[in-house]
């Protein structure tokens, strides 16, 4: 698919098919701007036929607009599966949390992404995809952005998909296409070690967020099976050492599950595990997901959390919730999509 290429590749591709390698750059610009085949005018009728099987066709599928201005789309793919992505209006810039894989298979027990597994990994391209469209949803250009800062946060463990989300972060960072600086771009992972090793290795510097959800592993392996392959301490050790190559401070997520790990206690223990580390807490408040049983803490007992950790010296804050209104958390959408409710 033409929008796995860097600009270099889609010159390649073109002189390859026998055209000038200026076609590849119109291409590229056409992909970058989002148009459908069918938009760019710039190419031959014969010439887009030609090109049509390889041609991007992700498309926006549906669109939800919060009263709070945050709006959630489903994209599809011409295999008819379907990603959902989030975007977010703040002071700074806007934000899109975008999906990584169809489904995920790490099996989180508050997660709804998870809730039928994996059914494939996207491409690098259709990561992007969501990135271009939903810009130009926005009135942005290449030039002129609308997506200023990327979440991998949407559906999908990124790390789970280590070769694709890497080549997209290339891409999507590139100074060829609408060039988003990796300092702007958040990966988050339930904390696949030997890969947060590689993505330091590998030189990258996006800000590396864990999802942690626990004080300690006994506790964090009853919502997260993930647990019994990587110990918290292995985490936070391979932690350091992307803190060290990249001098990037780490996010750690901690979502708050009633009488699972909302003790006040919990919040020491984790603070002795995170002392002198430079790192930030977020402290979300649980979006109940009707298929399964966990429950939601309030938000006052949120912000005692928080106050408990910044009490062990831990920087920390509660995560402002948006687009409540539309669709809940991570895969609730696509799972309501998919069962025709909405
Ligand atoms: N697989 C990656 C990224 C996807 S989820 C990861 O594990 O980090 C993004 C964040 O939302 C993670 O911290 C995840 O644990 C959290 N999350 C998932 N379902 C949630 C829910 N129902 N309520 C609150 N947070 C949730």
């Amino acid at each position: 698919m033409l929008a796995d290429l860097t600009k270099k590749e889609m010159e390649d591709y073109a002189v390859a098919n026998g055209m000038p390698a200026f076609r590849g750059r119109q291409i590229f610009d056409a992909i970058y701007s989002a148009q459908s085949i069918d938009e760019v005018s710039v190419l031959s009728k014969n010439l887009k036929e030609k090109l049509r099987q390889d041609y991007p066709e992700y498309k926006i599928l549906r669109k939800f607009i919060s009263k709070d201005g945050t709006i959630k789309y489903v994209f599809s793919f011409p295999d008819g599966n379907i990603v959902e992505g989030v975007f977010m209006k703040y002071k700074y810039g806007n934000t899109l949390c975008l999906s990584t894989q169809v489904g995920c298979r790490m099996g989180c027990k508050f997660c709804a992404s998870t809730l039928k597994g994996l059914i494939r990994n996207l491409s690098a391209g259709e990561m992007l995809g969501q990135v271009l469209l939903v810009n130009r949803d926005n009135g942005g250009t290449v030039k002129d952005r609308k997506v200023t800062n990327l979440v991998l946060m949407g559906s999908g463990e990124p790390l789970d998909n280590y070769a694709e989300v890497t080549k997209f972060l290339r891409l999507v960072s590139s100074a060829d296409g609408i060039n988003i600086s990796q300092r702007n771009i958040s990966l988050s992972t339930c904390g696949l070690v030997p890969k947060i090793y590689s993505l330091a290795d590998d030189g990258f510097s996006v800000t590396l967020t864990i999802s942690l959800h626990a004080s300690n592993d006994e506790m964090r392996r009853v919502s997260m099976p993930v647990a019994n392959s990587y110990k918290i301490e292995e985490i936070v050790k391979a932690c350091k050492y992307y803190f060290e190559k990249t001098g990037r401070r780490i996010v750690f997520e901690y979502t708050l599950l009633k009488g699972v790990n909302d003790n006040l206690e919990n919040a020491k223990e984790l603070g002795k595990i995170l002392k002198g580390f430079p790192c930030h807490v977020n402290i979300i408040p649980l979006n109940e997901v009707k298929e399964r049983n966990l429950k939601a803490t309030t938000r006052a007992e949120c912000y005692a959390f928080s106050k408990a950790l910044e009490k062990e010296g831990i920087s920390s804050t509660v995560r402002r919730t948006l687009g409540e209104d539309i669709g809940g958390a991570c895969g609730q959408l696509r799972n309501q999509i998919l069962k025709g409710e909405v």
